[in-house]
């Protein structure tokens, strides 16, 4: 199974301090946000657990500002060492990933994605109405321990 697993606000915490849509749009502005981000609580460990049973891209919307881009790659390299350029996946939207799940806090990429969405909770999503939610990653590790092995 090959599972996309979104960055900011699943792997790496962009809500801290922030409240609403438009203060992280503004955050997101400045140069060096992503680059000081702190991991997702049990995010590190989940991301290489579910690596070793399924084929794991690591996907990040990282086109709209252009810090963005070398900001996420760093760290990346810093955080998911291991993980290597075959498994990172920068684009404008996710609706053009290759895999069979997605794991996003953001509605809009689930709703375009073909495949199984999964909903990351999130600050900003806690009224979002969809299907397959989970609450963290140790919810969401052991769901998808479940699925067929690669
Ligand atoms: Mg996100």
């Amino acid at each position: 199974v090959r599972i996309a697993i979104d960055m900011d606000g699943v792997i790496a915490d962009v809500y801290a301090g922030i409240a609403t849509a438009d203060a992280l749009g503004e955050a997101m502005r400045e140069p060096g946000f992503f680059s000081g981000l702190k991991p997702i609580d049990g995010s590190l460990r989940g991301v290489r657990e579910l690596a070793q049973k399924h084929d794991v891209v690591v996907v990040s919307s990282a086109m709209y500002v252009s810090h963005a881009l070398a900001e996420k790659h760093v760290w990346l390299a810093t955080y998911l060492p291991w993980l290597g350029p075959d498994r990172i996946v920068f684009c404008g939207k996710k609706r053009v990933v290759a895999a069979d799940v997605l794991i996003d806090d953001s509605l809009y990429q689930l709703e375009e994605f073909p495949g199984h969405g999964i909903l990351f909770a999130s600050p900003l999503n806690a009224n979002d109405a969809w299907p397959h939610r989970v609450e963290g990653w140790a919810q969401l590790t052991l769901e998808l321990s479940a699925y067929a092995v690669r």
